[in-house]
């Protein structure tokens, strides 16, 4: 399979590592950095069993994330994504490289 979007130095990750116990954090290869809270990006979760595949609707109740969740396991999903296993036992979210930089675009870096 051949990724239709054309890498760019936008969504390609130099370095990804925890900066703080809450933070997670990407550096890109054109040098910007994104900060991501991790309780946000469990919320951001976009896995079927927090996305409803067909209807699209919002699945995961906020109030059942505990406060102190942090990833347990980063790894790559291919060249493209992410995945990471939660401390609260959920492991099936993917989150695209282009997803997490527009997320990072969106909230001007700071998440949360
Ligand atoms: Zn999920």
């Amino acid at each position: 399979m051949v990724w239709p979007m054309e890498p760019s130095s936008r969504t390609t990750p130099v370095e990804i590592r925890q900066s703080g116990p809450r933070i997670l954090s990407i550096r890109w290869e054109d040098g910007e950095e994104s900060a991501f809270p991790v309780r946000a990006l469990r919320l951001a979760c976009a896995c079927a069993v927090c996305v409803d595949e067909w209807t699209g609707e919002y699945k995961l109740d906020p109030a059942a994330v505990p406060e102190d969740i942090r990833p347990l396991k980063v790894s790559s999903v291919g060249r493209y994504a992410i995945g990471i296993r939660w401390s609260d036992g959920h492991d099936t979210g993917i989150y695209p490289f282009e997803r997490l930089r527009a997320l990072a675009d969106r909230e001007g870096g700071k998440l949360g």
